[in-house]
């Protein structure tokens, strides 16, 4: 995972973003959390995208174990993208 060795630059919105669903899941390593953390705890943008989308797939995750059909995923994280980016 390329951001880990970024560990000591800031990291893009982007780059918080593509790794925001290791984050909820819980699969990334501490590394990668800190990393993110830190990078939530001056961009107040990506702290609502996690917080937003976080508490969604937690209770996505936790409602049912049904899948989330991909299309949607796409959607969603697309749609993010262009929040982001649209600055
Ligand atoms: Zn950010």
């Amino acid at each position: 995972m390329d951001i880990l060795k970024m560990k000591h630059r800031m990291i893009s919105c982007k780059e918080v973003l593509a790794n925001l669903s290791s984050y909820v899941d819980e699969e990334g390593s501490a590394e990668l959390r800190q990393v993110l953390e830190e990078h939530i705890s001056w961009c107040r943008r990506c702290r609502v995208v996690f917080d937003t989308t976080g508490r969604m797939m937690k209770i996505m995750r936790d409602a049912e174990p049904f899948d989330v059909p991909l299309g949607v995923s796409a959607r969603l994280y697309s749609r993010l993208e262009t929040v982001l980016s649209g600055e």
